[in-house]
């Protein structure tokens, strides 16, 4: 089907005194006006050719079904037989990037059992009560991934000039299937490219729950190339023992990346069920060491002292060249500095155990047990996994601010979703834009085959 659109307009211009700032300001708002009457005026056309068609009986009518009105029971009609009847007392209106589109609806009446019914939402692929088209969706998912609902209440008011509720953006977060952005994950290819898994969490305030200290971890899978984090899923509220389970469950059997990273946090260590080895962050274990000094009562002076010789001891570098062209010698170079270093933090240990710094000798005991892994696995298989999770810092701060500033009752769900979309759209933005375009299902199917325009000065 072909629709034809005219639009004629006279622009006013005061001679000498107008400006390019007026004219591209009345042109631009105009445009947006004229875009949405030309949708209207294409919808309505289209809906009223296709209404035609059924009513002369040249149409298909297995597309829009309806009930039969002689029956009690939800029993189609089986009449492919109509007349036209009127528009509906209200316009259908919907909400779209462009502003608010409003439609005439036009009835049809079943000659063999006097049903009245619509062709509209049918037609647009639309459900019948829906107001929002999936474009004005994903506006908003994508804006409440980023602001507060009252802040992205404003930004889509800015944009597309059209108020939706907050309590409406809340629900279209909540109710989106947002693991499935995580769930893409658990493929062999995928897990077969980490070299670790980190994991790390971050806090946010509970609503309307026993205690408000709510926690959100994220699990992430580490690869050597682009993208480097893969994210393996989020949680609310969850212990690592239930999220180890989970993974493991979810994940493809038999695989295991090398090394788990992990800042210290307790039971995080559990996720090494799925790797084989752990590494101690190298950022966290000399602060967190600062700390238990600290509450050992060890002056800064001589705490910092030891921080530093500690910073000395963890640093051991290994060459950046191919593993293969390295020798033996400098192997065995690297193999005897891991010696070393192990044998000064047990001096360390010692150290402190002699002075009495419970806290800390017992901290660096458990932590040493796993400072030097990814130097093993170096010599072992050649590359390094890494040891520390600063790549997921930045990403957990930005959660954190995010969640700080939620502006409606955060509860599980709420946060889930938010965090789901954050993390879809900076680890994997090619699977967001691919899971939207599913929905909007753009191919194509409307397009505008030519254009003219003439302007001339009216006489
Ligand atoms: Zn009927």
């Amino acid at each position: 089907m072909r629709i034809k659109v005219k639009i004629e307009a006279v622009v006013n211009l005061e001679e000498g005194k107008t400006n390019i700032n007026e004219i591209t300001e009345t042109i631009g708002n105009w445009s947006r006006q004229v875009g949405l009457d030309v949708c209207k005026g294409v919808i309505e056309n289209y809906q009223e050719k296709i209404v035609d068609l059924l009513c002369d009986g040249k149409g298909e009518s297995s597309w829009v079904p309806h009930k039969d009105k002689r029956e009690d029971s939800e029993q189609l009609c089986p009449s492919d037989s109509f007349r036209r009847g009127g528009f509906r007392k209200k316009e259908r209106v919907l909400k779209t990037p462009m502003g608010e589109l409003r439609v005439k609806v036009r009835q049809i009446i079943c000659k063999i059992c006097d049903k009245r019914f619509e062709v509209l939402s049918p037609l647009l692929k639309m459900p019948k009560y829906s107001r929002a088209t999936m474009k004005i969706k994903q506006m908003s998912t994508e804006t409440v991934g980023e602001l507060s609902y009252r802040r992205s209440d404003e930004r889509i008011e800015g944009l597309a000039k059209i108020d939706i509720p907050k309590s409406t953006l809340h629900r279209w977060t909540t109710a989106g299937e947002w693991d499935v952005f995580t769930e893409w994950a658990n493929s062999e290819d995928i897990w077969k490219s980490f070299t670790g898994i980190m994991a790390d969490g971050t806090g946010y305030k509970r609503q309307k729950a026993k205690t408000t200290k709510g926690n959100l971890r994220i699990v992430m899978g580490v690869k050597d190339g682009c993208p480097k984090l893969v994210p393996l899923g989020v949680w609310a509220d969850k212990s690592w023992e239930e999220i180890e389970k989970k993974i493991s469950g979810d994940k493809p059997p038999g695989i295991k990346p090398d090394v788990l990273t992990v800042d210290g946090e307790k039971g995080q260590e559990r996720l090494s069920n799925l790797t084989g080895n752990i590494q101690r962050c190298s950022w966290h274990v000399p602060h967190q060491l600062k700390y238990y000094l600290w509450k050992d009562g060890v002056p800064k002076n001589v705490g910092g002292e030891f921080i530093r010789q500690l910073l000395g001891i963890i640093k051991i570098e290994v060459p950046q060249e191919d593993y293969k062209e390295i020798t033996d010698a400098m192997k065995e170079e690297i193999q005897e500095n891991l010696k070393k270093s192990r044998g000064s933090v047990n001096e360390l240990i010692a150290a402190f155990k002699g002075k009495g710094y419970e806290g800390a000798s017992t901290y660096l005991e458990n932590a040493a047990e796993h400072m030097f892994t990814v130097v093993d696995k170096w010599l072992e298989i050649g590359y390094m996994p890494p040891k520390t999770i600063s790549i997921l810092e930045r990403t957990m701060r930005e959660m954190g601010r995010r969640l700080k500033k939620i502006g409606a009752s955060w509860k599980e769900k709420g946060v889930l979703a938010v965090a789901n979309i954050l993390l879809a759209r900076i680890y994997t933005p090619e699977q967001w834009e691919k899971y939207w375009d599913k929905l909007l299902d753009i191919q194509g199917r409307c397009s505008i085959s030519s254009y003219h325009i003439k302007c001339s000065v009216v006489p």
